[in-house]
């Protein structure tokens, strides 16, 4: 998914605050940094590995039922079920359950509708390892189902026949880790290690499960790229993973995807509610087209525009300088005069900012290595004054609860006020890296 490189940490909450409420939670953001810091690691489970083996063996003879049979009587204790067509996965998850966020008749509904066999089921369990086993049937399922219930546009079958064997023959791994803090990620292809990274604290709270669904879609196109390798830049890596990712949302639950171009993730306390990926209406006219047709191209080109202005512009913001002005704005003495105040200021900033080419505002350290980002630029303190205000009005109107203000505020102030700039920063070096990827669009 997209990997945002700012630590914006939006720790307001999601419901209705009051004013009074915003203005607490301003203060309580630099405590709430240092108490994120001192969350405990968590120590891997260790697995009794001759068990698990045992079982992946019974499983792959299907003597499920028989296993757990053998190993009750040496007093391992196993939950034997009815045995089913797919059941053959029963054992792995009652083994590795405790690392596995997903209940029990999930899984068992995605493999069902997926049409998984208990053969597949074998090889997956056989092919990956420990809890990784659970992430990869959860992934194979979903690919599965998503071409049996035709969650995904007609161009992406080949993707999705190509992800389920990649998964079932264990060319894609799941492992676990640990996002780096600040950037709150479900899941991450990490592309030296051919592996979908998944954060279980992250995963343990509670989300719309199509967007955990959509955020493995998005992962397996990555994937998919990264099978394929040809040259392709940063910007068209993440366009096509985000339009895949939201070509499903628009099958599946369309209400999730939303009027904002690609805005920040909002941390909220309780998870996310929001991952902000390419409008509906726009979704619906790419939904439409094939792989050939030269307007998926255009398509996928102002995509690749947005991207990089909105990574430019929110990326940009300083996270210190953020809570201080927040503190600032909330010691104003009513909302209005807050409201006022920042959308004048945002307004000052951006005559500032827009001076200048933002090509030119835009310096990048070596960024020609594949998998360089935006980390190694470094935006002009004009640029980091417009985005930080911007982001604090953005905060301050989602705080309040005016959600669609919210949006309104960031397709107008890191979108819609910089066009005909924007495509300055396609492939600008360093910022759009080449990689050695590609993929479908
Ligand atoms: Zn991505």
């Amino acid at each position: 998914m997209f990997n945002p490189i700012n630590y914006i940490r939006t720790n307001v909450n999601q419901a209705r605050v009051s004013w009074r409420e915003w203005r607490e939670q301003s203060r309580q953001l630099s405590t709430h940094n240092d108490l994120a810091k001192a969350k405990a690691k968590k120590i891997a489970r260790k697995i009794d590995v001759s068990r698990r083996e045992f079982m992946v063996a019974a499983g792959k003879l299907g003597m499920i039922a028989t296993a757990s049979a053998l190993l009750a009587g040496t007093g391992l204790y196993v939950i034997v079920r009815e045995k089913e067509q797919n059941d053959v996965f029963v054992p792995t998850f009652d083994l590795y359950k405790e690392d596995f966020p997903f209940p029990f008749t999930y899984l068992k509904n995605v493999l069902k509708d997926g049409k998984v066999t208990g053969e597949e089921v074998g090889q997956i369990v056989a092919n990956h390892q420990g809890v990784g086993g659970l992430y990869a049937l959860l992934a194979f399922g979903l690919v599965k189902r998503t071409g049996e219930q035709g969650e995904m546009s007609v161009r992406y079958s080949e993707f999705l026949d190509l992800s389920a064997r990649m998964i079932k023959e264990g060319k894609i791994s799941f492992q676990s880790t640990t996002i780096e803090e600040g950037n709150a990620i479900d899941f991450l292809y990490r592309i030296e290690k051919k592996a979908i990274c998944y954060d279980p604290d992250i995963l343990r709270k509670p989300q719309n499960i199509r967007i955990t669904e959509s955020s493995i879609i998005h992962e397996l196109t990555h994937a998919f790229q990264d099978y394929h390798r040809r040259a392709i830049r940063w910007s068209q890596f993440e366009a096509e993973a985000h339009l895949a990712q939201s070509d499903f949302l628009f099958h599946v639950q369309p209400d999730l995807l939303h009027l904002t171009h690609w805005l920040q993730l909002y941390q909220i306390p309780e998870g996310f509610k929001y991952k902000f990926m390419f409008p509906r209406t726009t979704v619906s006219y790419a939904a439409g087209l094939s792989g050939a047709d030269p307007g998926l191209g255009k398509f996928i080109e102002q995509a690749r525009g947005n991207y990089l202005l909105i990574r430019t512009l929110q990326g940009s913001v300083d996270p210190r300088d953020l809570a201080i002005r927040q503190r600032q704005i909330s010691s104003l003495s009513t909302p209005k005069a807050a409201y006022q105040e920042l959308v004048e200021s945002i307004e000052a900033a951006r005559r500032i900012a827009q001076k200048k080419p933002l090509r030119e505002q835009i310096a990048c350290g070596s960024g020609s290595q594949a998998g360089d980002r935006l980390s190694t630029c470094y935006p002009a303190s004009e640029i980091i004054d417009y985005g930080t205000r911007v982001q604090l009005l953005i905060m301050y109107l989602w705080g309040k609860g005016d959600f669609g203000e919210a949006r309104n505020a960031a397709n107008d102030y890191l979108l819609n006020r910089w066009q005909g700039v924007k495509h300055n920063l396609l492939d600008l070096p360093g910022m759009d890296v080449g990689m050695n990827l590609t993929g479908i669009k």
